[in-house]
């Protein structure tokens, strides 16, 4: 049985990948975590890990004493995560963490020999060559958890040298809440109202970004990486059940298409116990009802999001990293309150067509563009 390092174990993610461990008995021997000390203590007296990064210094001291009594080492701080990816004799890491703060251990991981789970897209979307020049030196496996993701890698698995006879990548969207809102509608939009999406229950920052259909931006960016297929042949169409989680069309225009009810925890027991299939207890679709599938356009001039993601990722360079940063920060004040919905849109698309270009990115220039990108936001919302 597998061993596993878990960042992230109390997101949304996090904690199903905890119950698929429980389901699987999978061992889990290293943990990363925020600040909450409650459910860290629960997940460390239940799956005993040898390692546990809390980032928060305060709840990492807490927590220090609250798991005294066990052998769980408990490491404070943000490097603390990257010492634990890298420390950790696990063999496969999973990364829920939220944003790019998941880059560096990801990169220590894929150094130290891990194979990667990744649930947590925007290292991939700002650091996306870096990842996959240490995933090829490394040798080890990037196993998508993001459903779409996992629906086409499971969809190229099955097909002999399958990259090769791609035509095209199609990405389904739930459309999140504001499917079919007009810009003028958008307008009004509430926090409340971007909180409650239709089909997925997730964080709160990708479900934001998924009713900007950022989400979708981001996620056509993770497929050019993963996959090696240039963003002008990956579509994006607007599925309101949530059934189909991607397909692949083939030159020969076969499409081949992975479906199941809409569950995380399918996509991550894929992912972790791969190349094999485990019995699953989600609940399977039942062709004794009967059920409709729809498939809309989605509409790229209310959602400009999403077309920005494409030309950012042709243009290549810093711009998938500015943009995801400056969409970082916008979702974050819009959690806070402190701005309206359509302002994340102005905001993501000035900071990518204002900042400097650079087409070699390093893991330090790439610290340096995060900062530019938050302070453009940040500086462009008090103007
Ligand atoms: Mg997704």
């Amino acid at each position: 049985m597998k061993t596993l390092a878990l960042l992230g174990s109390t997101g949304s993610i996090g904690k199903q990948t905890v119950e698929v461990a429980r389901e699987k008995n999978i061992k889990i021997d290293a943990l990363a975590a925020f600040s909450n000390v409650t459910l860290l203590e629960e997940q460390i007296r239940e799956f005993k890990p040898s390692l546990c990064a809390v980032v928060d210094e305060k709840a990492g001291r807490e927590l220090k004493i609250r798991v005294s009594d066990t052998d769980t080492k408990v490491l404070i701080g943000e490097e603390a995560v990257t010492a634990v990816a890298t420390e950790s004799k696990a063999e496969i890491l999973l990364n829920s963490l939220m944003g790019r703060c998941g880059i560096r251990p990801t990169v220590e991981a894929i150094r130290s020999g891990k194979d990667i789970a990744m649930a947590n897209k925007e290292p991939l979307v700002a650091a996306g060559d870096i990842i996959l020049d240490e995933v090829k030196k490394a040798g080890v496996r990037l196993l998508p958890v993001d459903s779409e993701h996992s629906a086409i890698f499971q969809c190229l698995d099955n097909t002999h040298n399958s990259k090769k006879f791609i035509k095209r990548l199609i990405i389904t969207a739930s459309g999140g809440p504001f499917f079919g809102k007009t810009k003028e509608e958008l307008e009004k939009v509430t926090l409340a109202d971007a909180l409650c999406h239709p089909t997925w229950s997730m964080g709160q920052k990708i479900t934001v970004d998924s009713a900007s259909l950022m989400n979708k931006g981001l996620e056509v960016i993770e497929a050019v990486r993963l996959f090696g297929v240039p963003a002008d042949k990956i579509e994006v169409t607007v599925h309101r059940q949530s059934i189909v989680h991607s397909m692949v069309e083939f030159v020969d225009s076969s499409i081949l298409a992975q479906m199941g009810n809409p569950n995380m925890k399918h996509c991550i027991a894929f992912a972790l116990t791969y190349p094999e299939r485990q019995p699953s207890l989600c609940t399977p679709l039942d062709f004794t009802k009967s059920f409709s599938l729809t498939f809309d356009k989605p509409d790229e001039n209310t959602f400009t999001l999403l077309p920005l993601a494409r030309r950012a990722v042709t243009w290549g360079g810093n711009a998938p990293a500015v943009m995801n940063s400056a969409n970082e920060e916008a979702v974050a004040l819009f959690l806070k309150e402190k701005i309206r919905f359509v302002d994340i849109f102005t905001l993501v698309e000035d900071a990518v067509n204002s900042l400097p270009h650079m087409e070699k990115v390093t893991l330090d220039s790439l610290e340096e563009d995060d900062k530019l990108a938050r302070e453009f936001v940040r500086e462009h919302v008090r103007a």
